[in-house]
């Protein structure tokens, strides 16, 4: 299940004239973020243009995973997966969180020897990410047995249900009195003197003395029209549910050219590895240097796609006042058409990897707009020219599992609390202070 501008409006709080913090974008991210304020006693207000996990984060595959993560964003990982474990159990509402593990299949020597080389990595944060033999992987795939060499798995990794875990973290933020606006865009931030003095919205101005942006594929849109350079582009990703059918995996793998995790409706979540598109507009040549060397490194992976609306992608607004409707009021919600290429591409890689699966109906399919960086992890920073705007974005990807992790990095940060993690990796700087591009593992 997944929310667009069709789901109705949970949250109408009044705006209020001053907050402490405000936060923009109600996924994960935001939502994380004001959480961890307002357990410290900070006042919040989260605008979303559309609904709470309207976009990416309702539409993920729900994979909470510390393998191969960046090794910067590793440490984050862990901690956010223990919050998620805390959290499950805080809620009052059962997010289908299990730890049931995260398994990468190898066909052949050489991708195991390519998986191999993030075991080190893991082992310095005494993560119990090891090797499979093929016997072993065939005791836990019951599908199939004989046609991989082997595997990388996590047993500590875990998963949830993302249009259950989000909302659900809404609540509780609601319960200790962060106060939350759907249907509300942020047009700007309200500057005073160089410094960050609040937001305007489309419901009127509210006084703050921290902006948070989070506000996934639109950040960088957001971000340009106050002049700051953030290199970000949006990448199609087609995922679909099936029905209800026996358990042959009950955690998160990927098989060759597919993906699946086990739901808690018993069913899977499936998508394909090679089919996300990204759709040529003006910010892709814009932004073509920074990304070089993640094209290189993910060839064959995205697809490049004129696709419809090209005259609106090459000449896009990135300039409004404050008093004129902004992009952010013009679409509610992402809500992309699934790929029915992609969807086929599911069926078939059922068939050949899963065979016991090849008939099983899909019931749901949808897309989402992935946020991705040129270095494929996220932002998670203070912007030098605006003291007292922040920014987490660009999550790349693999957003939803660290969410919570994010949620309490950004949260310390606008509290200007010292950070507990090495940040220096996701500084806004990088962009422009001339450091090379180096692509994290991938999407
Ligand atoms: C198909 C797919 C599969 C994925 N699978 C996984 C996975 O298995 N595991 C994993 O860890 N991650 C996964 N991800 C990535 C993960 O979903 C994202 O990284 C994460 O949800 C990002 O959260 P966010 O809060 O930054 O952004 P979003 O969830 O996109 O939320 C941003 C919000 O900001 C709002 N907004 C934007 N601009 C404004 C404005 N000006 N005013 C008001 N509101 C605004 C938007 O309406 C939106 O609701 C996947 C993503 C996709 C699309």
């Amino acid at each position: 299940m997944i929310y667009s501008d069709q789901s109705p409006i949970t949250y109408q709080d009044a705006l209020p004239d001053s907050v402490d913090v405000v936060i923009i974008g109600a996924g994960i991210i935001g939502i994380s973020t004001a959480w961890f304020l307002a357990k410290s006693g900070v006042s919040v207000l989260v605008c979303d243009k559309g609904r709470v996990a309207g976009e990416q984060s309702s539409r993920n595959w729900g994979w909470i995973r510390q393998q191969a993560r960046d090794p910067a964003e590793l440490p984050i990982a862990i901690d956010s997966i223990n919050t998620w474990e805390s959290l499950s159990r805080e809620l009052g509402t059962d997010i289908g969180f299990t730890r049931q593990g995260v398994l990468y299949l190898a066909e052949t020597e050489a991708q195991l020897t390519q998986y191999e080389k993030w075991l080190n990595t893991a082992a310095q944060h005494q993560l119990d990410t090891r090797m499979l033999s093929s016997t072993e992987v065939d005791a836990l795939i019951k599908d199939k047995p004989g046609q991989w060499q082997g595997g990388m798995y996590t047993a500590s990794d875990g998963r949830a249900e993302p249009f259950k875990a989000v909302p659900a973290l809404a609540k509780a933020l609601r319960e200790c009195g962060g106060l939350i606006r759907e249907g509300c865009a942020v047009r700007s931030v309200d500057v005073q003197t160089g410094k960050v003095g609040g937001v305007i919205t489309e419901n009127g101005r509210v006084a703050a003395r921290s902006v948070v942006c989070a506000g996934g594929a639109w950040s960088t849109l957001f971000m340009a029209n106050m002049g700051v350079y953030l290199p970000q582009l949006s990448v199609r990703a087609t995922v679909a549910r099936t029905a209800p059918v026996p358990d042959i995996y009950s955690g998160s793998a990927t098989l060759g050219e597919i993906a699946i995790r086990r739901r808690q409706d018993g069913g899977y979540t499936v998508a394909t590895s090679n089919t996300n598109e990204h759709f040529i507009g003006a910010d892709s040549f814009r932004y073509l240097r920074k990304f070089l060397p993640a094209l290189a490194s993910s060839v064959g992976l995205i697809r490049l796609r004129f696709g419809e609306n090209i005259i609106a992608r090459l000449l896009p607004v990135r300039r409004w006042q404050d008093d004129e409707i902004s992009p952010f009021e013009q679409t509610r919600v992402l809500n992309p058409a699934p790929s029915q290429a992609a969807i086929k591409k599911m069926r078939l890689g059922l068939t050949n990897r899963l065979p016991k699966l090849a008939d099983v109906a899909i019931e749901e399919a949808w897309a989402g707009m992935i946020d991705v960086m040129p270095d494929v992890v996220p932002v998670m920073d203070q912007v030098a020219e605006y003291p007292g705007l922040f920014l987490a974005t660009g999550f790349s990807g693999h957003g939803f599992g660290i969410g919570p992790g994010a949620g309490r990095v950004m949260a310390d940060l606008v509290m200007g609390r010292t950070a507990t993690h090495d940040l220096s990796r996701f500084r806004l700087s990088r962009f422009c202070d001339g450091s090379t591009m180096r692509p994290g593992p991938g999407l």
